[in-house]
Formats: structure tokens, C-alpha cells, sequence
């Protein structure tokens, strides 16, 4: 029997709330799900690999995949692109895995103009003064910088709106348990599986 379509997830919320760490404990804890790796023009961390945590590329191939429309959805964020590859998600979906975006809210607009099936989850601090904690204990800012970051997120989280779900990320398992039982009602969601179950309706 064909296997029905898989269902996108796209995984959101404000800078310094967990979204990488939550994202990683999901793809170890969740079989069948597929993460699309973003391209982007940042340069790479210590310790990222080309192709594991993103597809590095220079400013001009990046303008190239827009035109030539190969992104899902692109954004610009502190002065760098980062875009979806859609060959990628669409061929996962029509093979009937889900697949998980973890982007940020403008590219998640995006997404949800062209995609409006897919399942928009908004990750977010238990509080401000938790999420100032987190961004301090990086240690990579300064106070200006911390300031600023703050009332960036502060921007961020009115996006929350925009949402069908907002997943507390108190602590990580949690986090992913609420995702992971969002993941499981998704698929039960009956305008999903009808066509699947009318057989059950045909008269003997
Ligand atoms: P970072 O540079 O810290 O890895 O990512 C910065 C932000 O870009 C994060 O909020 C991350 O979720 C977001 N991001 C990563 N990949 C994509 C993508 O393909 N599209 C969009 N719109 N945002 C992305």
C-alpha cells in the first residue's frame, strides 16, 4: 500500500530558547523523521560539518538557489541567508516521512503561506529572566549585547500568534515528550487519514 504523505514540522522561537538542543534530542528519540538541513552563508562554528549541520555556500551561489527557485522558504538574519532546499522536503514528504524545519519566524511565514498543512511549533521560555539567564550563561555577549538580544526576543515571542502550538521548553525531555505527542495526534487528525479509513465504510 502507497504510504501517505509525511507531515512538515517547522520548529520556531526566540533566540537562546533551545531550539538546536531541543532539535537534536528529537531526531534521536523520533523514528521516521527527517531534518532538512538549511543552506546557509554564515560561516561555520568550531565543530560544524558541511552537510551534517548545514550546506556552507558563498553569497552569490545562495542568490543563485533563489532565483532559480530551489529554496522553500529563505530569510536574511544578522546579516547572513539561510534558506530551506526544496527538492529536499518535497521528495521526504511524498515519501511519506515527516520532516522537521528548525528556522526562524520569518522564514516560518513563508512556509506557512506555501504549506498550510504543515505543523507550526513555537518553542518558548518558561520566562524572560530564564531566557536572560540562558543568554548570559553562553558567555559570548556583552551587556549591550545581551540587552539587545533581550528585546530582539522579547519581538520574537509576540510572533507566537502565528502558531498552532507553544511547546514550554522547561526542560529538554519535556520539551520534546510535548512535541513528540503533538507528532502523534497530528497523524490521527482525521481530514489527514480519511481517505485512508473509508474503506471501512464500504457495505459488505
Ligand atoms: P544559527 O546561525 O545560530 O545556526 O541560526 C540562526 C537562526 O537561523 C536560528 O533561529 C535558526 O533557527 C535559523 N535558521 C536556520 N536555518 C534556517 C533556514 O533554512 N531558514 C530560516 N528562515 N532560518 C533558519
Amino acid at each position: 500500500m502507497k504510504k501517505e504523505r509525511g507531515i512538515l514540522f517547522v520548529l520556531s522561537g526566540p533566540s537562546g530558547v533551545g531550539k538546536g538542543t531541543v532539535n537534536r534530542a528529537l531526531r534521536q528519540q523520533w523514528n521516521g523523521l527527517e531534518y532538512s538541513i538549511s543552506v546557509t552563508t554564515r560561516q561555520p562554528r568550531e565543530g560544524e560539518r558541511d552537510g551534517v549541520d548545514y550546506f556552507f555556500t558563498r553569497k552569490e551561489e545562495f542568490e543563485t538557489m533563489i532565483e532559480q527557485n530551489q529554496l522553500l522558504e529563505w530569510a536574511e538574519y544578522v546579516g547572513n541567508y539561510y534558506g530551506t532546499p526544496l527538492k529536499y522536503v518535497e521528495e521526504t514528504l511524498q515519501s511519506g516521512n515527516d520532516v522537521l524545519l528548525e528556522i526562524e519566524v520569518q522564514g516560518a511565514m513563508q512556509v506557512r503561506k506555501l504549506l498550510p498543512e504543515g505543523v507550526f511549533i513555537f518553542l518558548v521560555p518558561p520566562s524572560l529572566d530564564e531566557l536572560r539567564n540562558r543568554i548570559v550563561g553562553r558567555g559570548t555577549e556583552t551587556n549591550d549585547l545581551i540587552e539587545n538580544r533581550m528585546s530582539v526576543a522579547k519581538e520574537e515571542l509576540e510572533m507566537m500568534d502565528h502558531y498552532d502550538y507553544v511547546v514550554e521548553n522547561d526542560e529538554i525531555q519535556l520539551a520534546c515528550d510535548r512535541i513528540k505527542s503533538i507528532a502523534i495526534a497530528e497523524h490521527c487528525k482525521k481530514d489527514r487519514i480519511k481517505k485512508q479509513y473509508l474503506r471501512l465504510l464500504e457495505v459488505e
